[in-house]
């Protein structure tokens, strides 16, 4: 089932695109979690990391790719950043067309906020 990002790919509604190729669009974040939160995704409509086959490896690589040159076309490669894949409701994913997310611009702290009931 298609989501807001099928929209973003066709230019269908507006987006601040970083960097796109003939797999993958990267934008930034409406609402980011860092001074930089941009999110790459592959043009082909793959839910969640669940549903990840081996035809998807090449466009899987390229938002690896695609992220290790933005981060260096921003300015955050060599003091680092974080990628991050969310799947389903334990991973808090909100929109159902994987993503990564690459967040940097300052020191992030733990990959995990530990709770109390953890
Ligand atoms: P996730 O929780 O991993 O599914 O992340 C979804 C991300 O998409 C969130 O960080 C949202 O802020 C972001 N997002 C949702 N709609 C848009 C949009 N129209 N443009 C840019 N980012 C969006």
């Amino acid at each position: 089932m298609s989501t807001i990002f099928t929209k973003i790919i066709a230019k269908e509604i507006p987006a601040d695109i970083v960097y796109e190729d003939d797999l993958v669009l990267a934008f930034r974040d409406i609402a980011p979690q860092a001074p930089l939160h941009i999110l790459v995704i592959p043009k082909q409509e793959i839910a969640t990391a669940n549903d990840v086959t081996a035809d998807d490896e090449l466009a899987l690589g390229r938002l690896f790719t695609a992220a290790a040159k933005i981060a260096a076309d921003q300015g955050i490669a060599e003091n680092g950043y974080r990628l991050i894949v969310n799947c389903n409701a334990h991973g808090g994913q909100e929109v159902f067309h994987l993503h990564m997310h690459i967040l940097g611009g300052r020191s992030l702290g733990p990959m995990l906020t530990k709770r109390e009931t953890d």
